[in-house]
């Protein structure tokens, strides 16, 4: 197994297509990353970029210590699963897991070993005759996974694998690829554009942002140090609620709120963005234990229950902002409710930059 290393890595296509701008990334073995981003950030050209399949323009791609930004696909001792399966449609699902090791000319008894190994991971035992379109989407891309896991690499690419499942589905493969990585004990790269997949999967996320590396971090640091207002905005469902507002003496204010800012934080007077997750906001009236900003009016708008929690909506600061709650109180549409923000969970952004101040 191996680690992979970025360093400043830069790709631009042609027509001065920058789609990676200066990205450095360790990837430690036995590592599971996450490349995630909306569509276009550039997490397919990355990995591509790691798998060979693309040239980099500039920067150093380092295997184990090895510079490889000059070696073939083949010889970087990678598999790739991709998002399609790309399985041979004629073949049956034990020849599409042997053939790359046919290709390299393995001895027969080690193809055969390795292939019914792969295939009790992944539960394909009893399917090994059939044919990919005889097959769920659910088990093709199990024979894709397969296909990898066969050539034992030393570093396994996912670009999107679960795209093409239904929801429940990919729940479901989502947890067993997470198993397979601590079975098989490898470095793991997976590309998504789904936050929740980063969230539950990585052990370390990559956020990208129109070819910018935003953000390399934990999933619960994400979530909980956001680097900036992207960040908090796409990691978290519903995201993050932004109010537009001013910061003068203490005392943050925008329409329909004000408070006190506590003193841990350190925010200088003038516009800022106030950032807040939706589970931050409390009904004053039940919430006695945590330390609470002045309390504000609102008026609720739209009201979803979803089961173990409802979000409430209101406006705030000329924004539709989402609260969530889990008391299993019932409220009612237009109904007005004094509600405050836990005080340790204040998010400050820069007006201008949008880089988090404090
Ligand atoms: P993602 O995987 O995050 O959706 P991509 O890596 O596919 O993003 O693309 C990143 C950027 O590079 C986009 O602006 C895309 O249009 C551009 N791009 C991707 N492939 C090519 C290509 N072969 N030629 C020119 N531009 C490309």
């Amino acid at each position: 197994m191996a680690d992979v290393q970025l360093k400043h890595i830069q790709k631009v296509y042609d027509k001065n297509v920058m789609a990676i701008k200066d990205a450095s990334i360790e990837i430690k073995d036995k590592e599971f990353v996450v490349l995630v981003g909306p569509s276009g950030c550039g997490k397919s050209t990355l990995l591509r970029m790691i798998a060979g399949l693309e040239e980099i323009t500039d920067g150093d791609l380092l295997i184990d210590e090895q510079r490889v930004n000059d070696m073939s696909p083949k010889d970087r001792d990678i598999a790739m699963v991709f998002q399609n399966y790309a399985l041979y449609p004629h073949m049956t699902v034990f020849e599409n897991m042997a053939f790359g090791l046919k290709l390299r000319k393995y001895p027969k008894a080690e193809i055969q070993k390795r292939v019914t190994d792969a295939a009790n991971i992944l539960g394909l035992t009893k399917y090994l005759k059939r044919r990919p379109k005889e097959m769920s989407g659910g088990q093709r891309q199990r024979v894709a996974i397969g296909r990898a896991i066969v050539r034992q690499p030393k570093v396994f690419l996912f670009d999107e694998p679960l795209s093409n499942l239904d929801a429940k589905l990919r729940v479901q493969m989502r947890t067993e690829i997470k198993r397979l990585h601590k079975q098989l004990d490898a470095t793991m790269i997976y590309v998504t554009h789904d936050q929740v997949e980063a969230m539950t999967m990585g052990d370390k996320i990559v956020v990208l942002k129109d070819g910018d590396v935003q953000q390399v971090d934990t999933p619960m640091n994400l979530y909980n140090n956001p680097a900036n207002k992207f960040v908090g905005s796409f990691i978290g469902s519903p995201g993050m609620n932004f109010v537009d507002g001013e910061v003068k003496d203490g005392q943050f204010t925008a329409e329909g709120i004000q408070f006190s800012i506590p003193a841990n934080y350190q925010v200088t007077n003038g516009p800022v963005i106030l950032g807040i997750r939706p589970e931050s906001f409390y009904n004053i009236n039940y919430e006695k234990e945590r330390q609470l900003t002045e309390a504000q009016e609102i008026q609720l708008d739209v009201i979803e229950p979803i089961g173990a929690e409802t979000f409430l909506y209101f406006q705030m600061g000329g924004k539709q902002i989402c609260m969530r709650s889990t008391s299993g109180i019932i409220y009612q549409d237009g109904q007005s409710i004094q509600i405050a923000i836990d005080q340790e969970k204040l998010f400050f952004f820069d007006a201008q930059t949008e880089n988090r101040i404090a």
